[in-house]
């Protein structure tokens, strides 16, 4: 029988395994399954341009309708995988086929956490991880004036830039102290906060909520302080839950996340995974991690479609990241969890600096604000502390 892999998620993660297992040779049948009627796309600019109106379905695809063709990837969209049978070999598809695989690579990516309130399920409580969301959300928007939005993260304060641009009152309800706590210090919220508020955006911070309220559709969010605040459209952003079911379902190890190794080879050793879908042991952090970025999806996935080729792999990257708003483009090397101490170096007034973090006076992250330079710089330089503490002689 030919070679073959099946590639479960069409995303970002999904699409670069297919692209790199080619780039490297691999003659075999490659099938890739989607659950979304659209080609492989990119999914940043859905809380950005895309949601702005500024760029089309075909500016978020990954590669052009012609790149599956002539790569011989044979795309399979709009259909979802429901099961694996790990002694035959095969996945079964929600048309009721099967199909043989050689090696199973799961990029099934993460679903948006449900907020477990009453008034939840109401018209016009949306959240945001596909096309398919955007446009639902963007008609709300632009029919209604007040945005209320729940989690004050990456996807939380995008949308809030992009409603306060086209003229709507936002409103960001947060549990905790301030935006962005999990991902950064204090001094990178602190300015993040103020640039919102500047542009009219009201932060509710360390704010409870007890239910959703409307007949049929939503129109105003209860507090827990007993306030209720209008709203037209409420986003919930309160972050990510990963795609593991499958998985589950068939005994492979998972643990928030399907775990695998430095190859990217899961507790089943026909089955790879890759992407937001993951969790991994890293070294450099000495712990296990499941990260959600474009970097990650993009390099996890080259090391799967390495380790399919037969070449050794071993997965430990210094994580980067990147959100825009407004005008401002925040860039992240490294992860700032454990830091005892924080250096800003440059302007806050010009929007120009970076927020170094140390631990032990070693440089483990930088935030850099509109300052693309000190981003790079802080990956090459972070990326040899690692490289000199991982290998002592080097
Ligand atoms: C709104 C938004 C903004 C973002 N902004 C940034 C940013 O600025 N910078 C950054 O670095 N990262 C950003 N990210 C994160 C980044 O997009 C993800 O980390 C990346 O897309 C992960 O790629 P993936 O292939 O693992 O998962 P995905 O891109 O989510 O792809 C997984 C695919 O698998 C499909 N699928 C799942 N289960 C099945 C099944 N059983 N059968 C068939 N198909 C299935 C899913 O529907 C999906 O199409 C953003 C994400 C979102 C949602």
């Amino acid at each position: 029988m030919q070679d073959s892999v099946v590639i479960v998620g069409a995303g970002q993660a999904g699409a670069q395994t297919a692209q790199s297992l080619r780039q490297g040779g691999y003659e075999g049948i490659i099938r890739m399954i989607g659950n979304e009627p659209h080609l492989p796309y990119q999914r940043p600019p859905l809380s950005k341009k895309f949601l702005a109106g500024e760029v089309g379905p075909e500016g978020l695809w990954l590669r052009p309708p012609a790149f599956y063709e002539t790569q011989n990837i044979d795309f399979i969209p709009d259909l979802d995988v429901i099961g694996i049978d790990r002694e035959n070999k095969q996945v079964k598809l929600s048309n009721e086929d099967t199909l043989d695989y050689g090696k199973l690579v799961l990029a099934t990516g993460t679903k948006a956490r449900k907020l477990p309130l009453p008034g939840a399920e109401l018209d016009g409580v949306l959240s945001l991880r596909g096309i398919a969301d955007v446009d639902q959300i963007r008609p709300k928007l632009m029919d209604g004036q007040n945005l209320v939005i729940i989690g004050g993260g990456y996807i939380g304060l995008e949308v809030a830039a992009v409603a306060k641009t086209l003229g709507k009152n936002v409103s960001i309800v947060e549990m905790q102290e301030r935006p962005l706590q999990r991902v950064v210090s204090a001094e990178t919220s602190a300015y993040f906060t103020e640039l919102h508020e500047g542009h009219g955006v009201k932060f509710l911070l360390q704010t409870g909520i007890d239910a959703l309220v409307g007949e049929t559709a939503v129109s105003g969010v209860k507090l827990s302080s007993g306030e209720e605040i209008p709203a037209d459209v409420v986003l919930v952003a309160i972050g990510a839950e990963p795609n593991d079911d499958l998985a589950v379902d068939v005994g492979l190890d998972v643990d928030n996340g399907i775990l695998v190794d430095g190859a990217g080879m899961t507790s089943d050793e026909n089955i790879y995974a890759t992407g937001d879908c993951t969790r991994f042991f890293s070294n450099r952090y000495g712990r296990s991690v499941r990260m959600e970025s474009v970097q990650n999806a993009i390099d996890q996935a080259k090391i799967v479609a390495q380790s399919l080729l037969g070449e050794e792999a071993d997965y430990d990257p210094l994580p980067w990241f990147w959100s825009d708003q407004y005008n401002i483009k925040l860039q992240i090397a490294g992860l700032s969890d454990g830091y005892d101490r924080v250096l800003t170096v440059g302007s806050r007034e010009d929007n120009k600096f970076y927020v170094a973090y140390l631990k032990n006076d070693q440089l483990i992250a930088v935030d850099s604000i509109n300052s693309p330079r000190s981003h790079m710089m802080a990956r090459r330089v972070i990326g040899e502390v690692w490289r000199d503490a991982l290998l002592p002689d080097a």
